[in-house]
């Protein structure tokens, strides 16, 4: 069928509808047509033998065939190509018109088919210029044949003459038929004409109905259509208001969470404490909604990219089971993993998201579930290439009644809310999790009986990168302590880098991340060197380019190092602090391979750099994830460092690190002897806002990698008011930045 491009979709289906309807309806009036003609027929054939054998050769007959032949025609042909549709129309017009003159003027009635084609799907302005064409085709007909003499002239009694004097085809009088001329005239000739005007007229009469009728819903659809797309947008809008809000929100909230934790460690007063672990209660609940808001709106404003990783099923389920054991075991239920020991070890895909999918699902078991189980099944079957994984996450649960299925699953929706009243919860985690698994083409079923329990499961295709089975989960001791560090699992002496960054500490991460692999790095301190170095030097295998830097950024650099030629068929990867979810495609179309965002993840490293390097030059070795050593009462300067630096995260600075204590000092040394301070204060004495922003965004990064996160949080805060031109607004923030820094700068040198 075609399409009404005109139009919406929307409208095209209903005019498609449409167009079916006016199918049957031109069968319809051809049928009632086609009985009234028999009628007049059999009426005429009647005056016909007894008066003129020839008018059934001109008149009938032909009309009979060219009645037939259009049947056929509009049976069998689509007239919904609109050039072909109005052809056709005029085409059987103009012939009928002719026809009519010269032969009968019973064609007067073929225009009605075409007429009811032309009007169903066409503007009310075509439709009244077929009427008129029809009516003056009509007119044409009737006193042409009487001007002309030939065709059935019997008209001419209608306008001229006395019935006595009238003789039929020029041959004969009323009266040689019928002694009654009124009566022979009345039976054989006025009363057919009269019935097939009137059912021509009658026809017409409902075309008019019918496409007023269709033109007028058709308008309406077109408004409901464009109200439709104004509320899509507005709604878009929103999603992007809430979900910029959200982020902005999730800054603040992680700055609270970061001083509660001091206020925590640090007050000895045990009111406060008990004050600041509620703080931290609601806190970690306000973040998770606040991340559920952000999720639910970049699903819904289709802002959400899937990030497909290569990732390790173990690892991944052991987080889950961890995470959840814990909420379960508070409940006194029992957490049943019965994960498929033949799935394979390693696949690809969006670990992440499929965590979240089912940190949902499980966790909305745990919390609708007051005794009994709950139960994670993952089943799995591999067809070449791919794993298809089967989940089921079921529960000994309240349960839902079947008529609120449905409706748990809208936004912001929750059933059964008086037996819910108690339980937190926004109403959010079942839309992001259909909305994810709908990005995975995939769809979740549910099924549960009323205060029996519930079962929620779907199918997700992932592509198998290692076959090695999994193993079984059931008998598998689940680490819990030590943040894990990794270890790269391949060497390639061979391999050449080039790392680009203003930033020593940097560079000096970069080199020991890769340390392990013995690939050779060379390093340029900024854009400019790193063009200086391509120049001098080639070979490389990958370059990594920051965003960021004083003297010509990541993108300029590059566009200078493509247009001379000095990366050909090298890839060259982003290193950005600007991880927002969504910029791929625009590093991407700044002609960059990949993107990596700092603080660098060490296994996000080596991914990448596996990817990048070809096959030949990686040899792999054996390695294992081993936890990092907590020394327990050691009092060294890791240990003492902890408990007076409580602010920073020094599992995770270590976790850049590679777990090397003695690596992590060593950076933490070159970041305390960062001379920030006078380098801020002087580009904010000459409002150099620019070099500002590049230079507080350098260290951000510097304290992200150590692990002090509210500082480098403060830091970010600076960079964004300085990229917006608000100078008045940074001395206070960048006084509390100073003051921050110096005091850690202060711990450290009297500690090391
Ligand atoms: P909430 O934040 O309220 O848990 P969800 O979108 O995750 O929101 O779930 C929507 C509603 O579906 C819940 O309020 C609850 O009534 C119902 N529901 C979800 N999971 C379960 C379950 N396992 N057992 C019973 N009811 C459930």
């Amino acid at each position: 069928m075609e399409k009404y491009d005109r139009k919406g979709d929307a409208i095209a289906i209903y005019m498609s509808d449409k167009e079916q309807m006016a199918n049957r309806y031109v069968m319809h009036c051809y049928g009632v047509t086609m009985v009234v003609y028999t009628i007049c027929i059999v009426l005429n054939l009647l005056g016909v033998f007894i008066v003129d054998k020839r008018i059934m050769i001109t008149g009938y007959i032909p009309s009979v065939i060219v009645f037939a032949a259009l049947f056929i025609a509009t049976k069998f042909v689509s007239l919904s190509n609109p050039k072909l549709k109005y052809f056709i129309l005029l085409g059987t017009i103009f012939l009928s018109t002719i026809a009519g003159a010269t032969a009968t003027y019973h064609t007067v009635l073929l225009p009605i088919l075409p007429f009811l084609y032309a009007t169903i799907y066409s503007s009310k302005r075509v439709m009244t210029v077929v009427y008129v064409l029809s009516v003056v085709s009509t007119v044409i007909i009737v006193y042409g044949g009487y001007y002309y003499g030939l065709c059935d002239a019997n008209m001419t009694l209608l306008t001229t003459g006395s019935i006595d004097n009238y003789v039929v085809d020029g041959q004969f009088t009323l009266t040689t038929v019928n002694e009654n001329p009124a009566l022979t005239l009345f039976l054989y000739f006025v009363l057919p004409r009269c019935i097939i005007y009137i059912a021509f007229m009658s026809v017409c009469n409902s075309i008019f109905k019918i496409v007023n009728g269709s033109l007028e819903k058709a308008r309406l659809t077109e408004e409901l259509e464009k109200a439709k797309n104004e509320a899509e947008s507005a709604n878009r809008a929103k999603s992007q208001f809430l979900a910029r809000m959200s982020h902005e929100i999730r800054t603040p909230i992680n700055a609270i969470m970061g001083m509660n934790e001091m206020i925590l460690r640090e007050s000895g007063e045990k009111n406060v404490k008990d004050y600041a672990a509620d703080v931290k209660d609601s806190s970690v609940l306000l973040l998770g909604i606040i991340n559920d808001i952000l999720d639910s709106s970049k699903l819904e404003a289709g802002m959400m990219e899937l990030e497909p990783v290569e990732y390790e099923v173990g690892s991944a389920i052991n987080d889950l089971y961890n995470m959840i054991n814990l909420k379960a075991k508070e409940k006194g239920l029992d957490l049943i993993f019965d994960i498929d020991k033949d799935m394979p070890s390693g696949l690809y895909g969006d670990d992440k998201r499929i965590k979240q999918i089912l940190i949902n699902l499980l966790t909305n078991a745990v919390k609708y579930t007051e005794k009994g189980s709950v139960t994670l099944k993952i089943s799995c079957k591999t067809e070449g290439e791919n794993a298809l994984l089967h989940f089921s996450v079921s529960d000994t649960g309240i349960g839902i009644r079947a008529e609120d299925i449905v409706a748990m699953q809208e936004e912001f929706r929750r059933v059964d809310s008086e037996r819910n009243r108690n339980v937190e919860g926004t109403g959010l985690g079942m839309s992001i999790v259909q909305r994810l698994l709908a990005l995975m083409d995939s769809e979740l079923k549910i099924s549960s009986e009323y205060e029996k329990g519930s079962e929620f499961s779907f199918d997700i295709v992932q592509k198998i990168i290692n076959r090695k089975p999994a193993g079984d989960f059931r008998n598998k001791n689940f680490r819990t302590s030590g943040e894990k560090v990794y270890r790269a699992d391949y060497t390639a002496p061979d391999a050449k880098i080039l790392a680009v960054d203003d930033s020593e500490m940097n560079l000096k991460v970069f080199k020991a991340l890769l340390k392990d692999t013995k690939i050779n790095i060379v390093t340029a301190g900024g854009g400019r060197e790193c063009i200086e170095t391509l120049r001098k030097e080639n070979g490389f295998d990958i370059i990594f380019l920051d965003h960021m830097m004083p003297d010509i950024d990541g993108v300029e650099t590059l566009k200078v190092i493509k247009r001379d030629g000095l990366c050909k068929g090298v890839p060259v990867i982003m290193l950005t602090a600007n991880a927002i979810e969504g910029n791929r495609e625009m590093y991407i179309s700044e002609g960059f391979d990949d993107f990596l965002s700092k603080p660098i993840v060490p296994k996000n490293l080596d991914k990448m750099v596996k990817k990048y390097l070809s096959d030949n030059l990686i040899r792999a070795v054996e390695t294992e994830e081993t936890a990092i050593e907590t020394p327990d009462e050691e009092e060294d300067a890791m240990t003492i460092l902890r408990e007076k630096l409580p602010e920073i995260d020094f599992d995770k600075g270590l976790g850049s690190c590679c777990g090397d204590e003695d690596f992590y000092l060593e950076i933490f040394t070159d970041f305390v002897n960062i001379e920030i301070d006078e380098e801020l204060s002087g580009y904010l004495n000459e409002n150099n806002l620019k070099d500002y922003c590049v230079r507080v965004h350098g260290f951000k990064n510097n304290a992200y990698t150590i692990g002090a996160k509210a500082l480098g949080d403060l830091a970010y805060e600076l960079e964004k008011l300085s990229r917006a031109g608000s100078a008045d607004e940074i001395p206070q923030l960048q006084e509390q930045l100073f003051r921050d820094f110096y005091r850690i700068c202060e711990i450290f040198n009297e500690t090391v």
